[in-house]
């Protein structure tokens, strides 16, 4: 296994909630969030709106200033650097956003859009950027002549391909694509996964990939990650946590038919209700309001992840507590 490029540890942040003059509390947004990424790796990151997705990709790349924890990009604390040496790192790292159109300034054709990072971090020297830019139309399925035209004038698909022109302009190690295909048709959205793949292939490219959409992360990802209301409620190799999750609220997502729960094989899940608040939340498993196996432990223990297998972790305290020696222990009462 190759050294991770990105090492996040215990990453937190918080919005303070106000109402008029007065603070009301705190919104949890990200909790104690950690993961590496090697190069050529997909990490998936998924669950449902405003789990915290965004806001851990924002706070990795500085975009956001996060309120605790560490990230090191090849071998650097970010929290250490200067403004300046943070911007020499950004090359290093970039973003392409959901919403394509929208990430796209309007009033200037998109090959000047393109050009932009490459005059910014001075990548090639000035006399070079035209053919720089030529060759990024070329490596993510555009035509030159695309580069005169302005945003609006392309379709979905060919806008998309300009913000990830753009992200691989300064020859980066670290995409985080947050939601890339999410706006698009799915003949598209294929193509635009399709040339992800290859772009990751050929330049050895380590992938944030933030999605609510598992059925494409089941193609792109080696690495997935399931957070609620800010907390990392799972993680593992793709195929254990999308096949064999251990937390109710992984095989609730999984699955929109009601799946087993592995503790209990009589039982379904189906995940009822509303999201508990993510306003100043107690330190018990967020998904108890909502969670058909919950027991009194759960409301009381603090749920804290916790490796049940080389590489799989989970929240759920009632998995931890019951499941032993790499075996079920299967129940049949509540
Ligand atoms: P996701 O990307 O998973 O949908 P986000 O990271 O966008 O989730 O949001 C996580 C939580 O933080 C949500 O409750 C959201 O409302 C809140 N949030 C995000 N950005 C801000 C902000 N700038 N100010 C206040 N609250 C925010
Ligand atoms: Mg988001």
């Amino acid at each position: 296994m190759t050294k991770p490029i990105l090492e996040v540890d215990n990453l937190g942040k918080i919005y303070p909630v106000r109402q008029g003059l007065f603070k009301r509390g705190n919104l949890i947004a990200a909790e104690e969030v950690g993961f590496s990424i090697s190069s050529g790796q997909t990490v998936a990151l998924v669950g449902e709106s405003g789990s915290g997705k965004s806001t851990v990709g924002r706070c990795l790349l500085r975009l956001e200033e996060p309120d605790s924890g560490s990230v090191q990009f090849e071998d650097r604390e970010l929290n250490s650097l200067s403004e300046r040496q943070l911007m020499g790192l950004r090359a290093k790292m970039q973003m392409v956003f959901q919403d394509p159109l929208g990430s796209l300034n309007p009033r200037h054709p998109v090959g000047k859009l393109v050009a932009e990072p490459l005059m910014l971090h001075g990548t090639v020297p000035p006399d070079k950027i035209k053919d720089r830019v030529d060759e990024l139309f070329e490596l993510v399925g555009l035509r030159r002549d695309h580069a005169d035209r302005y945003a609006h004038q392309l379709s979905g698909g060919q806008q998309q391909r300009v913000g990830i022109a753009r992200a691989l302009a300064t020859n980066p190690d670290l995409i985080v694509l947050d939601e890339p295909t999410s706006a698009l048709d799915v003949s598209v959205e294929a193509q635009i996964l399709n040339l992800l793949v290859d772009l990751q292939k050929k330049f050895q490219l380590a992938f944030l990939f933030i999605s609510h959409d598992l059925s494409v992360v089941r193609l792109v990802a080696d690495v997935v990650i399931v957070m609620y209301l800010g907390q990392i409620v799972e993680s593992g190799p793709v195929e254990d946590v999308l096949n064999n999750g251990f937390h109710p609220y992984t095989r609730g997502l999984v699955s929109a038919t009601p799946i087993e729960h592995p503790l209990e094989q009589k039982e379904r899940i189906s995940l009822q209700g509303e999201p508990t608040s993510p306003i100043d939340p107690k330190p018990h498993c967020r998904l108890l309001s909502r969670c058909p196996f919950a027991k009194t432990e759960c409301g009381h223990l603090p749920a804290k992840l916790k490796e049940i297998k080389p590489g799989h972790s989970t929240r759920c305290i009632r998995f931890q507590n019951e499941h032993q020696d790499g075996h079920w222990k299967p129940e049949t009462t509540r």
